[in-house]
């Protein structure tokens, strides 16, 4: 019982820094160990509910700070109201996770775009750009940038680099934010006269080799550890061609020389800027207003797919891919539509959601997808891929249905949305409605809720799985989920 239908698009770039349960958050993170040298800084901020993980368990310290993000960060932190809006931007639009904050901070005169008309919100944030936003948002009164640096340095907010520069052109890491916004908030956290605070952040740079940490500034000392480059380092002062580092909570020096600003070998140490990730995922609740598509048990499928649809796009607003969808309501959009839909909005994956009926006779689900070769739709390998991990979540989630199986779908009868698709597409009927056994899932709210909790895992899969995206691999954590092994 298949008729699908329609649309309406919802950009859903969800959030990092969403709020989320601030008082035991700091603690569960991973990859912020007690020797951290920002623990005490994340701590603070995200028990203010000002900043939170890319998920419960992790912080990402290492990952560099989008323009975006940097607004959400400072505007929390100044308690600006962070409802979703339109902003002018044109490559910002209401539904990006930080719109409301972005609005809000130009606004104020925080924040600005650029003369074009866009603010660029998932390019990385400088150093510079960042002592501008914090002088504005603090009114420490320093515009230019230099000005602004030497704002920060004056009051132990940020300290330069071992060559007397501020670092104006590198970019700005989770962590390094996080300290700094913390300073400006709380002086307790800022660098005292005379203090040594290992707060500037630089790399080992060594190439294959391991640098000697030394326990005094002369290739005399006693060697105490040995880095390997790519090692992450808190720089204290720096005199003589030595610096004073500190390391997972141990202090020593190294040779300045091998230290450098940026992580030797990666630009970008993730392929997806936090913020904004590059994948959009289309869903697509069958039927629609004048079409009811299947009915039985007192339930019209219109109904349920939408519902289900909803929910699983509130899974995919925990993570930062976005999501669109062909409805968000009881409307209607014709096949064609639906699958042009999918390339209009940049979609790298398109998901039809149905329920089946027949005679009340049949149950279980199944999953669909186009696989003639020489079809408008080129996708049969990633169609089918998607298609199988999307009925493996199915099953585990409502595991006494019976498996029907992923169908290809080519006969003449096939479906619009997945003949006349562009992207990989896969169209699931995720039981009976008219049966009695499969009611008790599709006519349950908590049941829905699993299903759609069941898409976005199948979704995550096929990326993983498939495309190899190992960058989505921490929004598994939003679920409590892991990936499937390889099934494709
Ligand atoms: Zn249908």
């Amino acid at each position: 019982m298949k008729k699908w239908i329609m649309m309406l698009c919802f950009a859903l770039i969800a959030s990092i820094i969403v709020p989320q349960s601030p008082a035991n958050a700091s603690t569960n993170f991973k990859d912020i160990g007690d020797t951290h040298r920002a623990k005490a800084e994340i701590t603070f901020l995200v028990e203010k509910g000002f900043v939170n993980g890319v998920s419960n368990t992790h912080f990402v310290p290492s990952r560099q700070v989008t323009r975006a993000e940097a607004a959400a960060m400072l505007g929390r932190s100044l308690g600006l109201n962070g409802t979703k809006q339109n902003t002018g931007f044109s490559d910002v639009g209401a539904g990006n996770f930080a719109s409301g904050y972005i609005k809000e901070m130009v606004k104020k005169g925080v924040i600005s775009g650029y003369p074009d008309g866009t603010f660029k919100p998932n390019t990385v944030l400088k150093r510079g750009e960042m002592a501008i936003l914090i002088n504005r948002a603090f009114g420490y009164g320093g515009n230019s940038v230099s000005a602004a640096a030497t704002n920060l340095m004056n009051k132990g907010i940020a300290q330069g680099f071992p060559d007397g520069t501020f670092g104006t052109e590198a970019t700005i890491i989770r962590a390094d934010f996080a300290v700094f916004l913390a300073r400006s908030l709380n002086e307790s956290f800022r660098v005292k006269p005379g203090e040594v605070s290992f707060s500037t952040t630089m790399y080992v740079n060594t190439g294959s080799d391991t640098l000697n940490m030394r326990s005094a500034p002369s290739n005399s000392g006693k060697v105490i550890s040995k880095l390997k480059s790519g090692t992450a380092v808190g720089v204290g002062t720096s005199s003589n061609g030595w610096s004073n580092i500190r390391v997972n909570g141990v202090v020593g020096y190294v040779a300045t020389s091998y230290l450098s600003t940026t992580k030797p070998g990666s630009v970008l140490p993730s392929p997806a800027p936090i913020g904004g990730s590059d994948l959009t995922v289309i869903l697509d609740p069958g039927h629609g207003k004048q079409d009811s598509g299947g009915i039985g048990n007192g339930y019209m499928e219109k109904n349920v797919v939408l519902n289900i649809g909803l929910h699983t796009k509130s899974y995919f607003d925990k993570t930062p891919i976005n999501v669109k969808m062909t409805r968000t309501s009881d409307t209607f959009m014709e096949l064609r539509d639906r699958a042009k839909f999918a390339s209009k909005n940049n979609g790298d994956i398109f998901v039809s959601l149905h329920t089946n009926a027949f005679n009340g006779t049949a149950n279980g689900q199944e999953t669909y997808y186009y696989a003639k070769t020489a079809a408008t739709n080129p996708n049969v390998k990633q169609s089918r891929a998607l298609a199988i991990y999307l009925q493996n979540r199915m099953m585990e989630a409502w595991p006494t249905l019976r498996n029907r199986g992923v169908n290809p779908n080519n006969s003449a009868g096939n479906y619009a949305v997945l003949r006349e698709n562009t992207v990989p597409a896969a169209l699931v009927e995720m039981g009976f409605i008219d049966n009695s056994t499969d009611i008790k899932y599709i006519g349950s709210e908590a049941e829905r809720k699993k299903m759609g909790r069941a898409l976005f895992l199948g979704t995550l899969d096929y990326f993983y799985n498939y495309e190899g995206r190992t960058d989505i691999l921490p929004y598994y954590s939003t679920v409590s989920g892991s990936p499937a092994k390889k099934l494709h």
